[in-house]
C-alpha cells in the first residue's frame, strides 16, 4: 500500500481502479455508458473512454450497471446481540447486497447495551465498540430517552449525529406498574408527548442554528389503542401474522402521525416518518405533508412492507413492528412510491436469532434482517415488475437517504470527488432467496423462497472491493461518518482517513 501511494505521487493521473464498459446509473439522470476511475477512495474520473493502463486494477463492467452504494438509513446494529459481533456479521450482510453505508438507531434502556446514563459516556463507548467491526461505513441516529439526555442533543450533533429518534409506542410505558413493560424498559421517567415536545424543540433549535437538516425520526404507533386491540385479538384466540396486524392496526399509525405532526408544526422540527406500513399510514403521512408544505417531512417505507404481506411472510419469524400488512396495504405503498410520495426505502434490519422467535406470536421478539435485499427488491419488484425507473430506485435507496441524513454529496452520488462507494449489478441475474445467501448471522428469513433480482457481482467501499462473486473480502474497512458531512472541515476528513489506515 505504501509503495503504491508513493508511486501515485509521481503519476497523479493514474487511478487505483478503473471500471470499464459499464452503465453508471447517475442519480437524477439515469443509466449512462461510461468508464470510471477511482483514486484514493474517491471517484476521480468519469469518461466516455478510459484506458486499461490508467488503473492499477481493472474491473470489466460489461453487461453490468454501476449503482451508487445504497445508504440503508434504518438499521438496528446490536439490538439483540453484542454490538461488535452484530456489527461484523450484519454489515457483511449489508455489503453483500450493495449497501455501503448503514445509519443505525441506538437508544439507552432495555436491549442494545441494556443500560442508561449520559450519552457523553455511552456514545464514546458505542463508537469504541463499532471501531474496526464494520464492512461498510456507518453513522448513528440517537434516541434521547431521559430528561437529562435532552440536554445532550447539541453535544451529540457536534459528535456527528445529525438525526434523533422518538418511539411513539413507548409513550406511557413509564406509567405501567408491570415491571416487564414499565420504566425498566425505557429506563426513563416521563417518556411521553411532553418529552417529545422538548426533544423536537431542541432538534429544531440545532437545525436552525446550523442551517443544516438535523431531524427527528418517529416510530408512529399508538400504545393505548394497541392495548385494546391486542386484548380483543387474544380473547378471540387468534394467532399468526394477520392477527398480529389486527392487534396493532393501521389506525394506531394514523393517530400517531397526526399527534406527532401537531408538535412538529408547533416546533418547526424536521421529521422522518419511519417504516410506513399501511394504506392508512401512507395516506395520513401524505395528507399531513400537504397540510404543512412549509414543514420538512420525509416518508420512509421498508422493503418488507413492500415485498411481503401477511399471507406470504410465514409465521412468527415475520413478526415486526409495525406489522406486515395486507396485500391492499402493500399495493398502496407501491402506488405512493411510484407517485413520488415515498422518499426512502430501508431495511429496518434487526438480526433476531432463532431462539428469540420461539414460542407463539405474542412471545416472539419483533424484527428480522433484510438489508442485503434492499436493492434486489427495488430492482425486481420495482423496476422489473412495476416499471419504476432505475434512477428512481437509486434515489430511494441511496441519494435521498444520503441527502436527508447529511451524507450527500460524499455518499449517494456518482460524481467527481464523491466516495467511490459502488455496487455492480447484472440486472438479468435473479435469485431465489435463501438464508445462506444473505451473509447474515440470522439463520432464517421471511423472504425465503421469493424470487428477486440477484445481489451485486461486486461492491466497492471507498475504492476497496469488499464483496465479489458471493464473498465478503478483506478486513472490515468501515468508518464512522460524522454528519452532516457539509459541516465537517476537510482537515477533519483528512485526519479521519489517516487514522483509518491504522486498522488496515
Ligand atoms: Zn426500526
Amino acid at each position: 500500500m505504501l509503495a503504491k501511494s508513493n508511486d501515485r505521487k509521481k503519476h497523479m493521473k493514474r487511478c487505483d481502479i478503473v471500471i470499464l464498459n459499464g452503465q453508471a446509473v447517475l442519480p437524477g439522470i439515469g443509466p449512462v455508458r461510461m468508464d470510471l476511475g477511482i483514486r484514493d477512495g474517491k471517484i476521480a474520473a468519469m469518461s466516455e473512454k478510459l484506458d486499461a493502463q490508467d488503473g492499477d486494477e481493472v474491473i470489466d463492467a460489461r453487461n453490468l450497471h454501476i449503482l451508487p452504494g445504497a445508504v440503508d438509513s434504518h438499521f438496528h446494529v446490536g439490538i439483540y446481540r453484542p454490538h461488535e459481533a452484530d456489527a461484523r456479521t450484519e454489515s457483511a450482510s449489508a455489503v453483500s447486497g450493495g449497501v455501503t453505508t448503514i445509519l443505525s438507531y441506538f437508544r439507552t434502556g432495555r436491549n442494545y447495551l441494556n443500560k442508561s446514563g449520559p450519552y457523553k459516556e455511552i456514545f464514546p463507548e458505542l463508537l469504541a465498540l463499532s471501531d474496526g467491526n464494520f464492512w461498510c461505513d456507518y453513522g448513528y441516529h440517537i434516541a434521547p430517552m431521559t430528561a437529562s439526555q435532552l440536554d445532550e442533543v447539541d453535544w451529540l450533533v457536534e459528535q456527528g449525529v445529525a438525526s434523533f429518534k422518538f418511539y411513539m409506542f413507548y409513550k406511557g410505558l413509564n406509567l405501567s406498574a408491570d415491571s416487564t413493560h414499565g420504566k425498566d424498559y425505557t429506563m426513563a421517567e416521563n417518556y411521553d408527548l411532553g418529552h417529545l415536545y422538548e426533544l423536537m424543540a431542541r432538534v429544531a433549535e440545532s437545525a436552525t442554528a446550523r442551517k443544516q437538516r438535523i431531524s427527528l425520526s418517529l416510530h408512529c404507533e399508538n400504545p393505548e389503542l394497541i392495548r385494546v386491540f391486542m386484548e380483543r385479538v387474544r380473547k378471540q384466540g387468534l394467532t399468526g401474522l394477520k392477527a398480529y396486524s389486527e392487534a396493532r392496526p393501521p389506525l394506531t399509525e394514523g393517530l400517531s402521525i397526526e399527534e406527532a405532526t401537531v408538535l412538529a408544526n408547533a416546533t418547526f422540527c424536521p421529521v422522518n416518518f419511519l417504516h410506513l406500513s399501511s394504506r392508512v399510514a401512507i395516506e395520513t403521512a401524505i395528507a399531513v405533508r400537504r397540510r404543512y408544505p412549509e414543514r420538512d417531512m420525509i416518508l420512509e417505507t421498508t422493503l418488507h412492507h413492500l415485498a411481503l404481506n401477511y399471507a406470504t411472510a410465514g409465521d412468527n419469524h415475520g413478526k415486526v413492528n409495525p406489522p406486515i400488512r395486507s396485500q391492499d396495504d402493500q399495493d398502496a405503498l407501491w402506488r405512493a412510491l411510484r407517485d413520488g410520495e415515498v422518499d426512502t426505502v430501508v431495511s429496518d434490519h434487526a438480526c433476531c436469532m432463532e431462539e428469540m422467535k420461539a414460542g407463539d406470536m405474542w412471545s416472539a421478539m419483533p424484527g428480522f434482517g433484510g438489508t442485503s435485499l434492499l436493492y434486489p427488491v427495488l430492482l425486481s419488484e420495482g423496476v422489473r415488475k412495476r416499471g419504476l425507473s432505475l434512477n428512481r430506485a437509486v434515489e430511494l435507496a441511496s441519494t435521498n437517504p444520503a441527502r436527508k441524513f447529511g451524507l450527500h454529496p460524499r455518499k449517494g452520488a456518482i460524481a467527481i470527488g464523491s466516495d467511490a462507494d459502488l455496487a455492480l449489478f447484472n440486472l438479468e441475474n435473479m435469485q431465489v432467496v435463501k438464508p445462506a445467501g444473505l451473509h447474515s448471522a440470522q439463520p432464517y428469513t421471511p423472504f425465503n423462497g421469493i424470487e428477486l433480482a440477484a445481489g451485486p457481482v461486486t461492491t466497492i467501499l471507498r475504492g476497496h472491493v469488499v464483496f465479489r462473486n458471493g464473498e465478503v473480502l478483506e478486513a472490515p474497512q468501515g468508518r464512522f461518518i460524522k454528519r452532516p458531512v457539509a459541516s465537517q472541515s476537510s482537515g477533519e476528513e483528512f485526519k479521519a482517513s489517516a487514522s483509518g489506515q491504522r486498522s488496515s
